[in-house]
């Protein structure tokens, strides 16, 4: 029996309420991105940003309008920007690829454990069998089964391949021959950004590199 992880919201972090106040965002529907026939540093990244704590943590991944509406009241700072310019009524500005928030922000690790998604299991383990190494037909187990009051918590969930799934059954390890290759854990904030942005944009790779 396949195990299943209850449907989570992907992706990140959201940024606390508290930031969320204040008069509403500037008008940047309109806003428009020129410079396209040039070759822009910010190539690949598509509508997302980095969010950086005010510790240079990576934390989040948000979007350009979000990013925007950081930078304009203040909350963040532009970090790295790309080469095109974002236009709207009001103002002209880069179009962001990292912002810093200005003020620490404490990310409680209870928010990344109800973020257990499928993808967010498998990037945690490198997207291989955490029993065999086997990296074709994943799907997530419970280390101890639903059925014998295993929790769908982050250190009882593990990437499986199907054939090591369907041997291990309902039963515990300890009654077969079977071991995990690393006791699972909560990922590091790390692994959702990952997670929302499936390929990592250039401009990213020092900030992430320092957090890993
Ligand atoms: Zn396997």
């Amino acid at each position: 029996m396949q195990d299943t992880v209850p449907p989570g919201p992907a992706g990140s972090v959201s940024v606390p309420e508290r930031q969320r106040h204040g008069p509403g965002p500037p008008p940047i529907a309109a806003a428009a991105v020129v410079g396209a026939d040039t070759v822009p540093s910010d190539a690949g990244v598509g509508g997302r940003v980095l969010v950086l704590n005010a510790t240079y943590e990576p934390i989040n991944v948000c979007s350009i309008r979000r990013a925007v509406v950081l930078l304009l009241k203040d909350k963040a700072e532009m970090i790295e920007r790309g080469a095109r310019q974002l236009h709207a009524e009001s103002f002209t500005l880069a179009r962001p690829l990292v912002i810093r928030l200005v003020t620490y922000v404490r990310v409680p690790r209870q928010a990344h454990r109800r973020k257990i998604t499928r993808r967010a299991v498998f990037a945690r383990d490198g997207w291989a069998c955490q029993y065999c190494g086997s990296r074709s037909n994943l799907t997530v187990d419970h280390v101890i089964p639903r059925s014998k009051g295993g929790p769908s918590s982050w250190e009882n969930i593990v990437a499986s391949c199907g054939p090591c799934n369907r041997r291990k059954g309902d039963q515990l390890l300890a009654h077969l021959d079977m071991e995990l290759q690393r006791a699972p854990r909560t990922p590091r904030a790390e692994i959702f950004i990952h997670v929302s942005a499936p390929t990592i944009p250039t401009a990213w790779q020092p900030y992430l590199a320092r957090a890993a």
